[in-house]
């Protein structure tokens, strides 16, 4: 009998063991995320743990967090409500996905939900109104990311918000003063975010010219923003064409600038070193930062990085105009600051692949992009090593049956294991799996702890 009792045990044990095995896991941590769902600076490594936040079910900012120690992940939980969701289901708008600082006592910050505000919200000073709120909440304790608090110290109108956190503990809070007719703006906090300084313009939207009809021509902006060498943000930008009458706003942007925020002594630079009168205008941009004029082509959406001279790299998506509302299918293009110029222009990247720039001699540039292949969707490094113009395609770090790879931006201060936040759509729905990517491979969840959504319901 002893012996019987003891084949049941190890049968037991063996049971046991195998259903641990088949607890299924997954490259994703979550699945609900919805919309286009994570903004450039999303993500932060702080104590040993990766704090992420994405924009969620009904457009509302939700954090999940992983112990790298532990293998432990925590959340997703929701941390806010985002008033665009009231425009859902006819208006996906993603203008509000959140931006999440750590602070230096370990509280963590959201801002979200702003598109522009609207009138009912007062008069917006240095822009137009659109819709939604720009929000601030913070963790009601550090380093717990299941209870929230609002605070009332931003202004409702601004859109795009980004979070800057530099090596002296000042955080930066940089947005669009609203609706695509507004200022860009920053604002500095040095004391965990439970204040701000008042709001400094750096570039300039204003009216060109008016047409028969009353209308007005605009001239705005479409920046990029990372941080640079010390306390130093900076930035690569496109023009946007604002058009009045009938055409109304459109996706037509041009040219590329660059210029470097020196936040120690509060100083705006071009690249040659010469001192920048703030907000730039269009005229003074055009005189004082361009790096290259796109004539007719249309572009979007910059990257910039310094190389080991502390040189600047910068590049973004452009393509023939096709008279489409968003101009036509964009290809990255990339140059390089060398001490006296820009030299630099097309990619051999493929068309729509969307990522991060990373450079480690001024002719070795790295992307890690998001593509698809067939039926799959990847996220793989592409080399050059001719100082940008043609790529190989490298390891592939994720790929997974589905949609294109969208990226945020590389994750402030990241452990080597979660670099950067990737998403990628789920077909027929507006939903993405949200995945955090490190040197080799996405972190892997137990599927039932991932699926917070069963998307095969939704598609009901
Ligand atoms: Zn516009």
């Amino acid at each position: 009998m002893k012996s019987f009792s003891s084949i049941v045990i190890i049968l037991g044990s063996m049971l046991f063991i195998s259903c641990q095995a088949q607890q299924e896991k997954v490259n994703y941590f979550a699945n609900n995320a919805f919309g286009n769902p994570v903004v450039g600076n999303t993500a932060e490594y702080y104590k040993g743990v990766t704090y992420v936040a994405y924009q969620g079910e009904h457009l509302d900012p939700y954090v999940a967090a992983y112990d790298h120690k532990k293998d432990q992940w925590t959340g997703p939980y929701k941390a806010g409500t985002n008033l665009l969701g009231e425009l859902l289901p006819d208006k996906v708008d993603s203008h509000g996905k959140p931006t999440l600082v750590v602070d230096g006592e370990g509280y963590i910050h959201l801002v979200f939900g702003g598109h522009g505000g609207t009138p009912e919200m007062g008069k917006n000073p240095l822009g137009n109104h659109h819709a939604g709120k720009q929000i601030h909440v913070k963790s009601k304790k550090p380093l717990d990311i299941s209870q929230w608090e609002e605070v009332d110290n931003i202004t409702p109108f601004g859109t795009y918000s980004q979070f800057f956190k530099m090596d002296n503990g000042d955080i930066y809070l940089i947005f669009r003063h609203g609706a695509h007719r507004s200022n860009w703006v920053y604002q500095v906090s040095r004391d965990n975010c439970r204040t701000f300084s008042p709001k400094v313009s750096f570039l300039k939207a204003k009216p060109v010219a008016t047409r028969p009809d009353g209308t007005e021509d605009w001239d705005s902006w479409y920046p990029d923003f990372r941080k640079g060498r010390g306390n130093d943000i900076i930035m690569v930008y496109n023009y946007h064409f604002c058009k009045g009458g009938a055409e109304r706003h459109d996706g037509e942007r041009h040219h590329g600038y660059y210029m470097r925020f020196d936040t120690d002594n509060k100083t705006w630079y071009n690249v040659k070193g010469e001192e920048l009168q703030i907000p730039v205008t269009k005229e003074y941009a055009d005189s004082m930062t361009l790096v290259v004029h796109t004539g007719d082509r249309w572009n979007h959406i910059g990257h910039t990085c310094l190389n080991h001279d502390d040189h600047p790299h910068v590049s973004w998506y452009e393509g023939d105009y096709d008279g489409s509302k968003h101009g036509g299918l964009k290809q990255l293009v990339n140059y390089r600051w060398t001490g006296e110029e820009w030299i630099g222009g097309k990619t051999n990247l493929p068309v729509e692949a969307r990522g991060e720039m990373k450079v480690t001699s001024p002719d070795s540039i790295q992307y890690l992009l998001g593509d698809s292949e067939g039926k799959n969707g990847e996220l793989a490094w592409w080399l050059s090593t001719d100082g940008g113009r043609d790529f190989i395609k490298k390891e592939v770090l994720v790929e997974e049956t589905g949609g294109r790879f969208t990226t945020s931006q590389f994750i402030r201060n990241a452990h080597p294991d979660a670099r950067i936040v990737a998403t990628q759509k789920i077909k027929g729905t507006n939903y993405s799996k949200v995945y955090l990517v490190g040197d080799n491979a996405s972190i892997v969840r137990a599927k039932s702890d991932a699926d917070i959504l069963n998307i095969e319901e939704l598609k009901k």
